[in-house]
C-alpha cells in the first residue's frame, strides 16, 4: 500500500515553528496570499510565512463567466 502510506506523510506534515518546532496550526492567523506575519504562539518569535495564491482560494476564486 504505498499510496496510502504516500498520503499519509503528506497530510501529518506538520507546519512548525522555525525557532522552536513547535506544530502551528496556521488556521487561526488567517493567512492571505503573500507574506504573513507569524507569531509563534510558544516561543513568540516573528516569522514570515508566505502562502501560494492557490491556497487562498476564497479571496479570489471567483472566475469571469
Ligand atoms: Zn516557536
Amino acid at each position: 500500500m504505498r499510496k496510502k502510506l504516500k498520503e499519509q506523510i503528506v497530510q501529518e506534515f506538520p507546519h512548525r515553528c522555525p525557532y522552536c518546532e513547535k506544530t502551528i496550526t496556521y488556521e487561526q492567523f488567517n493567512l492571505k496570499a503573500g507574506e504573513n506575519e507569524i507569531k509563534c504562539p510558544s516561543c513568540k518569535n516573528k516569522y514570515v510565512k508566505v502562502v501560494a495564491p492557490s491556497f487562498t482560494e476564497g479571496d479570489h476564486g471567483s472566475r469571469s463567466e
